[in-house]
């Protein structure tokens, strides 16, 4: 069996389907809120949603399908223009070979970003071609369920008034979560009122859904050592699950220090990539619950390494986002501890709808996820986009 053909193709449609387009104008903080004029919506300054799908074709017909982000086209074009060569007339199977040569190939302008999101969606593609192939779903490949169904938290909670925040609360503890995750408002650029407010905010919370309710909050990487390390002191009473990304994904000084002295679990990793990344996370103790996400750290072959460097570290890992090769990972993997999920507010009903960009990814139903037992990944597309090898 020999790789025939490979194709990335450029989507200018979000990864996260109708989640994307629901957070584009509602406010939060982010990486950019020091800068006025980008403070708020992300819509000021993300780059337009786009997305990038892998077809790795056989020379006997079968195809393995992965994704990933594609800002401004630019891992299509790593994929096609590059990466493509050490596919074609390969063993589709010697996927750590691929990945090593993949990885290695591409470190004049790789090593993280938009190379790292290449590797990993034509990794996920051969996880599914392999799936196929044998005729086995993915989850089993990884050496079975750890864990059926999959606990999910819900991921969402932008503040707009209390009547919305609380209903949305309560409305995912009704559902059956056993977890949910809000977004801070504000940073350093609004000072301590600011600060205030997003403690009022993380109390709201806790006063909503009582203290049998995992809650987490998410700081989208907009916040200083300076400003984490007072209002995590001041958010010790409410007993967060965990922060997420308080700073800029570059400053392991600022998060080992953080994490010295933060009554308040950190967690981070969305922004980071493969083992060498994450190997500096965890012996320096920057960081309490790792969290990479599969179409950028690298795909499944790059995850179980990280895996490995937290579960011998005693970390957990809550992986980034939402999707079916994710799905089949966090089913696998001991290490995991659930699966993040973007269900719609209920105050957004029934303006939007819990789509997804692929067919035949599961939703939760009472705050659990059960993965298909279909070959590969399991997901089908709405749309053809594939032909046939000439
Ligand atoms: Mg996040």
């Amino acid at each position: 069996m020999r790789i025939a053909r490979v194709r990335a193709t450029n989507f200018e449609s979000s990864a996260w389907g109708d989640f994307s387009e629901r957070e584009a104008d509602l406010p939060l903080v982010t990486a950019m809120a020091i800068h006025p004029e980008y403070r708020h919506p992300i819509s000021t300054w993300r780059p337009a949603e786009a997305m990038c799908i892998v077809e790795v074709q056989t020379d006997d017909g079968l195809t393995g399908i992965g994704w990933c982000e594609d800002y401004c086209g630019a891992t299509s074009r790593i994929v096609n223009g590059h990466l493509s060569r050490f596919l074609i007339g390969a063993d589709p199977r010697e996927i750590t070979k691929l990945w090593d040569l993949m990885y290695r190939g591409s470190i004049p302008y790789g090593r993280k970003g938009a190379a790292l999101y290449g590797i990993s969606a034509v990794d996920i593609a051969l996880w599914d071609l392999r799936g196929k192939h044998l005729q086995e779903p993915v989850y089993q490949l990884l050496g079975g369920k750890v864990r059926d169904p999959i606990p999910a938290y819900a991921s969402h909670l932008h503040y707009l008034d209390d009547d919305r925040f609380c209903a949305e609360a309560e409305d995912y503890v009704k559902q059956g979560y056993k977890a949910m995750k809000m977004r801070f408002r504000h940073g350093p650029a609004d000072g301590l009122p600011g600060m205030n407010k997003n403690i009022e905010l993380v109390k709201l919370l806790r006063d909503t859904v009582g203290d049998s309710i995992d809650i987490m909050a998410d700081a989208y990487m907009g916040w200083t050592l300076e400003y984490a390390r007072r209002i995590t002191r001041r958010l010790a009473p409410y007993d967060l699950k965990w922060i997420e990304e308080p700073l800029l994904p570059d400053d392991l000084n600022g998060f080992i220090e953080l994490r010295r002295t933060s009554p308040v679990p950190i967690a981070t990793g969305e922004h980071e990539y493969t083992r060498y990344g994450f190997e500096l996370l965890i012996k320096n103790n920057a960081v309490d619950i790792v969290q990479f996400d599969m179409g950028r750290v690298g795909g499944f072959t790059e995850a179980r390494r990280v895996c490995s460097l937290a579960n011998a570290a005693g970390l957990p890992v809550c992986t980034h986002a939402y999707g079916l090769p994710t799905l089949h990972f966090v089913a696998a993997e001991p290490a995991c501890l659930m699966a993040e999920y973007f269900p719609v507010p209920v105050w957004m009903k029934p303006d939007h709808s819990e789509t997804d960009f692929f067919d035949g990814a599961p939703m939760p139903r009472g705050g659990n996820i059960t993965v298909s037992d279909e070959p590969g990944m399991g997901y089908k597309f709405d749309f053809q986009i594939q032909e046939p090898v000439s």
